[in-house]
C-alpha cells in the first residue's frame, strides 16, 4: 500500500477525549475515528488488524468443529419476548420505534431458534454454531474507545448437547479455543471463575486483561494462582465478634444519624458493631440484607442467592415496608424475609435501625433475637483479605473482559421449547453453553500492552503490515526508483508492506509517523546509504538498526521476522 495514495490520517496531538493510551493511539493512528459516542467507524488499516483477529478467531473455530453462520441483528421482539429478556436486557437493548424489532445485543434466543425443531434427536448433537457479527447495547457510559461501544462486533458460539459431560466437552474445547486465540494474537491474559447464577448455569469463566481502564474487578491470589471476578470471588475474613454476654435488646435515640459512619461516631462503638441494613426487591418482594460494619452487598452472590429479578428498593417502598427510610432500617421487628452475610452469624451486641426514624435498636444478638434468618457469604472481596485456598493474601485489581465462556445449561432451549429426543425416546430440553470475544477488545487490549511513548509496537502476527519503507527523500529519482523496486519485490514475495512514497513531507515526519503506526519492521531507502547499495532496517520493538546490502535484505528480513 502506498501511503500518498492511502486514507491514513495520523495525527500529531492527543485527542481530546481520549484518556487511555489504546483510545489514544488508534486515533492517532488513524485506525479508527468515532461517529457517535460509543460508535465508531473502522478505517483501513484499523480494519485490516480487526480482519486478522477475526481470522484467527475463525481458524481455532473451524478446528474445534465450529460452524459459521452470519445471523441478522435486527431481530423480531416476540422471540426476546419468549425469554424474557427484553426486560432483563430493560435499556441495554435498541427498539426499532414503531416495529417490534429489537437490535440483537447478543444471539442465544436466534441460535436457539434455529435449533429448535431441527435439531431434534440426540444424534444430530453435538454443535457448535458461531459467528462474527455486529452487536448492538445501548451502554450508560460508554468509553475507553471501542473498548466499550454501543455498536461492537462479537465472536459468539453456542454449543448444543444432550448431556451435562457433552456440554463439559464442549466447554473445555472452547477455553482451549480461547487460549489459543489469546497466545496467537500475543495478548497477555489470564482466567477469571466468574458469575453465572443468575443465568441459571452452571460453570462460567472470562478472560481477562489487567488494566487500569477495565471495568471488571478481579481477587487474584499471586501465590496459588486463585483468580475471580469480585462478582463472584471468596475469601476469608474474620467473623463479627460474639461477646461472652448477649446484652438486652434497647432502643436508642439517635437524631439524624443515617449512615454507619455516624452511627459509630455518635454512639463511639466500632464498625464491626453493626449490622447494615439493606433492603431489595426480589421477583416482588421485599428480602432484608443485613451485612457487617461496612461491607458491601454483593449483588451479584445476592441474585445469584434469591433468584429472579433482584433489585435494591426504592426509597418511597422502603418506607412503605419498615415504616422508616435507609439508614433507620433494621431486622428487629422486620416483617419479611431476612438473609446476613456469614460474617454476622455468631454475631451478638449489634446496633442496627430500629425500623423507626432517629432511632436505633442496640444489644441485637442473631441467634436470639432474628432466628428466622438465613446466612450466605454476601460479601465483596477486598485486597488484603485470605486467600481461600492458601492462607496469602489477595491482591484485587482492574480487568478488561476479553472473552466469556459459560455453561447455559437448558435456560434458553426451555424457555424456546427447544428440545431433543434421547435413545430411550424421551424428550429433553437441549444442554447449552455460549461463548462470547469482542474483538475490538481484543485489538484495544493488544496496543494497551504494547506500546511506547512514541506510538505502538506491533507483532507480526497483528500488524497491519509487516514492512514499512520510508524513503526519506522522493524528489531523489534514485532513491524513487529502488523504493518502489522494493515494494514490488517484497510485495511479490508475499510480505505486507506499507511504503511511505509521500514527497510533501520530511524524513522526519516520516521517521515519526513510522514509529506511530509501529510495524514490525522499517526500512529506510535514503541518499547516503543508497550510494554504496545499502539501506537501513529497522526493528521497531527493539529499535535495533542495521545497514544491509540490497542483495541480502531478503535474507535479513527473514531473519528478523
Ligand atoms: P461487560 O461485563 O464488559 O459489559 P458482558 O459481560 O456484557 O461484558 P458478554 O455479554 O459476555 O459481555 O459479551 C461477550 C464479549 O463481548 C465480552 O467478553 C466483551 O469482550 C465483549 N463486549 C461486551 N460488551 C461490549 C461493549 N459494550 N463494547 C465492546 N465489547 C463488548
Ligand atoms: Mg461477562
Amino acid at each position: 500500500m502506498k501511503l500518498s495514495k492511502s486514507f491514513v490520517p495520523t495525527l500529531k496531538e492527543v485527542p481530546n477525549d481520549a484518556v487511555i493510551p489504546s483510545h489514544i493511539l488508534m486515533l492517532r493512528t488513524g485506525m479508527v475515528r468515532m461517529l457517535s459516542a460509543g460508535i465508531y467507524s473502522f478505517l483501513p488499516l484499523g480494519y485490516k488488524v480487526v480482519k486478522k483477529i477475526t481470522q484467527i478467531i475463525r481458524e481455532e473455530m473451524d478446528a474445534i468443529g465450529g460452524q459459521e453462520f452470519h445471523l441478522p441483528a435486527l431481530n423480531p421482539k416476540e422471540i426476546w419476548e419468549e425469554t424474557n429478556r427484553v426486560e432483563a436486557f430493560g435499556d441495554i437493548l435498541f427498539h426499532i420505534k414503531n416495529r417490534e424489532y429489537v437490535l440483537a445485543p447478543t444471539h442465544e434466543e436466534i441460535m436457539t431458534y434455529h435449533a429448535r425443531g431441527v435439531v431434534k434427536s440426540y444424534k444430530d448433537m453435538p454443535q457448535i454454531w458461531y459467528q462474527i457479527q455486529t452487536k448492538f447495547r445501548n451502554e450508560p457510559r460508554p468509553k475507553s474507545g471501542v473498548i466499550r461501544g454501543r455498536q461492537f462486533l462479537m465472536k459468539d458460539a453456542y454449543s448444543f448437547d444432550i448431556s451435562k459431560e457433552g456440554l463439559d466437552h464442549s466447554y473445555s474445547l472452547h477455553d482451549k479455543a480461547y487460549r489459543n486465540i489469546f497466545d496467537r494474537c500475543g495478548i497477555k491474559y489470564f482466567v477469571v471463575g466468574a458469575s453465572s447464577g443468575a443465568m441459571g448455569g452452571s460453570g462460567s469463566e472470562e478472560f481477562m486483561v489487567k488494566s487500569e481502564a477495565g471495568e471488571d474487578t478481579v481477587a487474584y491470589c499471586e501465590h496459588c494462582g486463585y483468580a475471580a471476578n469480585v462478582e463472584v470471588a471468596k475469601s476469608i475474613v474474620e467473623a463479627a465478634p460474639r461477646l461472652k454476654e448477649s446484652k438486652q435488646i434497647e432502643e436508642i435515640s439517635t437524631p439524624n444519624v443515617k449512615s454507619i459512619d455516624e452511627l459509630c461516631a455518635f454512639l463511639k462503638i466500632n464498625e464491626t458493631e453493626c449490622a447494615k441494613s439493606r433492603i431489595y426487591i426480589a421477583d416482588g418482594n421485599p428480602v432484608l440484607v443485613l451485612m457487617s460494619g461496612n461491607d458491601e452487598v454483593n449483588e451479584t452472590k445476592l441474585t445469584a442467592i434469591l433468584g429472579g429479578y433482584v433489585r435494591p428498593g426504592h426509597p418511597d417502598e422502603l418506607k412503605k415496608i419498615t415504616g422508616a427510610d435507609a439508614g433507620s432500617i433494621g431486622p428487629v421487628g422486620f416483617k419479611h424475609k431476612i438473609i446476613a452475610d456469614l460474617r454476622l452469624k455468631d454475631a451478638n451486641n449489634l446496633y442496627s435501625g430500629a425500623n423507626k426514624n432517629d432511632y436505633h435498636i442496640g444489644g441485637i444478638d442473631m441467634k436470639r433475637d432474628v432466628p428466622e434468618c438465613e446466612y450466605y457469604d454476601l460479601r465483596v472481596v477486598e485486597a488484603g483479605e485470605t486467600c481461600t485456598r492458601c492462607n496469602s493474601k489477595l491482591d484485587v485489581f482492574k480487568a478488561i473482559e476479553l472473552g466469556h465462556i459459560f455453561k447455559l445449561g437448558t435456560k434458553y432451549s426451555e424457555a424456546l421449547g427447544a428440545t431433543f429426543v434421547d435413545e430411550k425416546g424421551e424428550e429433553h430440553p437441549i444442554i447449552m453453553g455460549s461463548y462470547g470475544i469482542g474483538v475490538e477488545r481484543v485489538m484495544a487490549c493488544y496496543v494497551e500492552q504494547n506500546y511506547d511513548e512514541k506510538g505502538i509496537v506491533w507483532d507480526k502476527t497483528l500488524a497491519p503490515f509487516q514492512i514499512q519503507i520510508l524513503s526519506l527523500n522522493m524528489k531523489s529519482e534514485k532513491i524513487a526508483a529502488e523504493s518502489e523496486k522494493l515494494y514490488n519485490e517484497l510485495t511479490a514475495k508475499g510480505y505486507e508492506v506499507i511504503w511511505d512514497d509521500r514527497n510533501d513531507v520530511s524524513a522526519g515526519f516520516k521517521f515519526n509517523d513510522a514509529d506511530l503506526l509501529g510495524m514490525p519492521l522499517q526500512i529506510v531507502v535514503g541518499e547516503k546509504n543508497l550510494k554504496d547499495g545499502k539501506v537501513e532496517i529497522k526493528v521497531r520493538k527493539t529499535n535495533e538498526k542495521s545497514v544491509v546490502a540490497l542483495d541480502s535484505l531478503h535474507d535479513k528480513i527473514k531473519e528478523l521476522l
